[in-house]
């Protein structure tokens, strides 16, 4: 897959989780309904946040799967995705182990032990 249809599922399960965390798009009801609670409004929040925390460790798994050379990037991105916490633990002891190092030709962190760059293909 290239970097934009990556990029497409990224969006895709985004706005799905988005549109499912938002009953509608009236922003004066929703402001008007964190006004008259407070509580709720904190609520609403919590769901976001994680939201946005899971998002960025999914863009993470997908950079530091390809810096690694693994074929599978987006696999295990809907598998941390489907699994957030047991994923996560799962893919970090599963992934070739090593250091990742900046590529001197591409400028992409690439690991320190491969024969070739994952990105440019540069020894
Ligand atoms: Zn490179």
């Amino acid at each position: 897959m290239t970097r934009a249809a990556r990029l497409a599922v990224v969006w895709l399960l985004s706005q799905a989780y988005l549109s499912a965390q938002r009953p509608g798009d009236d922003t004066a009801n929703a402001a008007a309904g964190v006004l008259g609670c407070l509580g709720c409004g904190t609520f609403m929040l919590i769901p976001l946040v994680l939201f946005v925390i899971q998002i960025a460790i999914l863009i993470w798994v997908v950079k530091d799967s390809k810096a690694r050379g693994m074929d599978g990037a987006v696999i295990w991105m809907i598998f941390v995705f489907l699994v957030p916490v047991i994923g996560l633990i799962v893919y970090v002891f599963s992934r070739p182990q090593g250091a990742l190092v900046k590529c001197a030709s591409c400028g992409n962190m690439r690991l320190q032990a491969s024969a070739k760059c994952p990105h440019c293909g540069n020894a």
